[in-house]
């Protein structure tokens, strides 16, 4: 927890009372759990290990104040006391995982969503969805801003994710309208960071991995394509501002620094020093061609901007896993 210790002089008061995350065993989850620890809240976490871990919350699990139910969203669930704030994060996340999971992907958007709503319903409490760039698909806009429908593939192989979490954000607002529930949605775009999984099959991973074993680093298409890479703790405090805020939105959560995948390897083999080469592969389905938010109404609204260059968010990073391959867990580093 020491990288957090120089921005909490800089956040809201300390926050008070109860929070429960779904997906919270997960890469963003587990982030969140220990920013919300760091900051004085109970700390309820739920997760099945789908896609994510205990391992990834090993360093809380004995803390005072921080409790893991194993529990599958898709069924009703009740914490068994009231809670503050809902953070809905329980989905698989990265596209071999919705790929290998589409009809529990589906669900998590679906039933899922359902049923963390009906806690936030049923305590009053304020609820967060970690809503997501792809429901804008392949964009006809640039950059996206909130205001834009999305051009997504009803059918595609991708629209398990894509259109899981549109129907997820119609649910939220329908309970907001419905049953006046208290509801904020993120979008949040790509994130990475420490405790992503080597093999998940995003591209930051995969490429620092790739790097550090000293493999080719397999680039989908010409490369030219472009992403915007949030570190994860620039990612958990914007999630933590909309909870904090009164804001309904939909908020683009997400870094407008742009970048090609090609520029990206660049960086990834700088950092790590490697000497891999590049092999291309084919593009996959669907897959975005330009990828930016306009995070205008983050700064305006949320007073929330991305803070960590890539340079370092890429560094600590490839620490972990360098340090993970190495056979050391420095998971309370991260
Ligand atoms: P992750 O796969 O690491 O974490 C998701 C967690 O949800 C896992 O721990 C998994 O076991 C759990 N889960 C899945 N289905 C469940 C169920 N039915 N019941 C209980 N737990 C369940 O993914 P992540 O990258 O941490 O993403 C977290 C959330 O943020 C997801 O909702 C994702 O859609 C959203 N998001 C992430 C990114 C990103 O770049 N990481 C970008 C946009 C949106």
């Amino acid at each position: 927890m020491s990288d957090h210790s120089e921005e909490v002089d800089d956040m809201r008061e300390p926050a008070r009372g109860v929070a429960l995350i779904t997906g919270g065993a997960g890469f963003l989850g587990s982030h969140l759990c220990e920013r919300l620890m760091a900051e004085g809240m109970r700390v309820v976490c739920v997760d099945n290990f789908a896609t994510g871990r205990a391992e990834n919350l090993a360093h809380l699990a004995d803390l005072p104040g921080f409790e893991l139910r194993e529990a599958d969203l898709t069924r009703p669930f009740d914490p068994g006391e009231p809670v503050d704030t809902v953070f809905h994060l329980a989905s698989a996340a990265s596209p071999p995982d919705y790929l290998r999971l589409p009809v529990e992907t589906l669900e998590a958007g679906s039933l899922g969503t359902r049923n963390a709503l009906e806690v936030a319903r049923r305590y009053g409490a304020r609820f967060v969805l970690a809503s997501t760039s792809e429901v804008y698909g392949d964009p006809l806009e640039y950059p996206q801003r909130e205001t834009y429908w999305g051009n997504v593939n009803p059918v595609g192989p991708r629209s398990v994710y894509d259109e899981a979490k549109r129907y997820a954000e119609s649910l939220t607002m329908a309970y907001h309208r419905a049953y006046g529930t208290d509801v904020g949605i993120a979008r949040i775009f790509n994130s990475y960071g420490p405790r992503m999984r080597a093999d998940d099959g995003r591209m930051v991973p995969t490429f620092v991995n790739q790097a550090l074993a000293g493999e080719p680093l397999t680039v989908a298409g010409d490369g030219m394509q472009t992403r915007s890479l949030c570190y994860v703790d620039d990612t958990v405090r914007g999630l933590m501002a909309l909870a904090d805020s009164g804001v309904t939105g939909p908020v683009n959560i997400g870094s407008d620094e742009e970048l090609s995948v090609l520029s990206l390897v660049r960086v990834v083999l700088n950092t790590t020093g490697s000497e891999s080469g590049i092999t291309f592969v084919e593009r996959p389905q669907d897959d975005p061609r330009f990828r930016r938010p306009d995070i205008r109404l983050a700064r305006e609204q949320l007073g929330w901007e991305p803070r960590v260059r890539l340079a370092e968010g890429l560094r600590r990073t490839v620490a972990y896993f360098a340090d993970l391959r190495s056979g050391r867990d420095l998971n309370a580093e991260a």
